[in-house]
């Protein structure tokens, strides 16, 4: 088992130095290494990103039509009560005490997580590697995704309780099954062993991934989203992702849009004001 002291002799090595992430890596190891090398630093890190990222629009939320962010709402018509929020929050903290802390318990006993390298990962490496990893965890929710759309009986057992509001907002987000969330954190988990990914890329990609899946249900069509900054309509965002509350058997991609363009899933901007209106 390796302690700070071990962490610290192995530090810099002439590799290390060139590296533009290494001071960040040293100061997490020398100054927080009990924080990041624990078991449930990762879990800590993925509830915490939720509710961070959630909080500020379940306060725009509240404020409904008074919220100078009210003009991007896209189902203005639809507003999620307190009690709603509640219960979709009280979903995620019930699936996280109850499946996911076990898990990583029993995890950390059968596979204990290997020692934290003493080199950071280069810019490359990082960027690189989340993209991979967020390409393939894309992939994989799109099928997912569709065969429980597809299958009545799965539709019913795993994926509807996060189909409960139409209109999503922060909160929704892990308003989810235990074995959709269990599900979702295995691919969370395996994919970044899979393409080898640096302790801190994964720990960059959880607070990334966890943000843009916040942002798919936040309900608001911001100009500054990422759905908007990324060129050529690649990312779905928050649009796609409501779209898909509205009308279920469309944009099943939680973060691209290139499997449902291939499959002639994707819905885009002009659907949505009609059915909007329809409303
Ligand atoms: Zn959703
Ligand atoms: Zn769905």
């Amino acid at each position: 088992m390796w302690n700070i002291t071990e962490v610290a002799l192995q530090l810099p090595t002439s590799t290390a130095s060139n590296r533009l992430l290494q001071p960040l890596w040293d100061h997490l190891l020398l100054r927080h290494y009990i924080v990041v090398s624990s078991p449930f630093f990762p879990l800590l890190l993925a509830f915490s990103s939720y509710f961070i990222f959630s909080l500020p629009f379940a306060i725009l939320d509240i404020l409904g039509e008074r919220s100078p962010l009210f003009k991007y709402k896209i189902q203005k018509s639809r507003h999620p009560t307190i009690g709603m929020m509640l219960r979709t929050l009280g979903t995620a903290v019930y699936n996280h005490l109850v499946f996911v802390l076990p898990a990583v318990l029993i995890t950390n006993v059968v596979m204990p997580s290997p020692p934290l390298p003493a080199v950071a990962p280069t810019v490359w490496e990082l960027i690189s590697g989340a993209l991979g990893v967020l390409l393939i965890f894309d992939t994989q929710y799109f099928f997912w995704h569709l065969v429980h759309h597809k299958n009545p009986h799965l539709y019913r057992w795993v994926h509807a309780i996060h189909h409960d509001y139409i209109s999503p907002f922060s909160w929704s987000t892990q308003h989810l099954s235990a074995v959709e969330l269990m599900t979702v954190g295995f691919w969370s988990n395996i994919n970044p062993i899979l393409l080898k990914c640096h302790p801190l890329t994964i720990w960059t990609l959880t607070v990334f991934s966890i943000w843009m899946s916040v942002e798919d249900h936040i309900g608001y069509d911001l100009p500054y989203s990422p759905g908007h900054l990324v060129p050529f309509g690649l990312l779905g965002g928050a649009m796609a992702h409501d779209i898909h509350h509205q009308k279920p058997s469309s944009n099943f991609a939680p973060f691209f849009s290139h499997w449902d363009r291939l499959f002639g899933t994707a819905v885009t901007v002009k659907p949505t004001k009609k059915i909007d209106k329809e409303k």
